[in-house]
């Protein structure tokens, strides 16, 4: 845990996280992931919480071949930025998908997933992925 961080403030930003609660700037509109208190685009403080849609479509991808520590089980695997419904974009795993079958333009949906398995402690980190529409 951090210590700059409250234990109230650490728990608040898990569950954006979790819920995929992203930022919205009542100044120039801008819907942005993850949260934070000034807007990327125009810089004004004016942020509200906005849940974000959980559907959306794959903008661009990559293959993870070399996954840093802790991600080895799932490769190879694809991080795509996804642009969700709102225009919201999410950098985030794809599960549930060869990485052959991952197409720009792909419509894909919020999953809630183990992360990774954190070492010796057998830790586990929960979190959103995302994986192809089930129709
Ligand atoms: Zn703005």
């Amino acid at each position: 845990m951090y210590s700059w961080l409250s234990v109230p403030s650490y728990w608040r930003s898990r569950s954006r996280r979790y819920m995929l609660i992203g930022g919205k700037c009542n100044n120039c509109d801008y819907k942005f992931f993850p949260f934070r208190r000034t807007c990327p685009r125009c810089g004004s403080h004016l942020i509200s919480e906005e849940k974000l849609p959980r559907k959306g479509r794959v903008l661009d991808y990559t293959v993870v071949h070399n996954p840093p520590r802790g991600y080895e089980y799932y490769t190879p695997y694809v991080i795509a930025l996804v642009e969700l419904e709102n225009g919201a974009k999410v950098l985030t795993q794809l599960t549930d998908v060869d990485p052959e079958e991952v197409k720009e333009g792909m419509e894909v949906e919020m999953s809630l997933r183990i992360l990774r398995v954190c070492g010796e402690s057998g830790f586990i980190a929960y979190g959103y992925k995302f994986r192809p529409v089930v129709k």
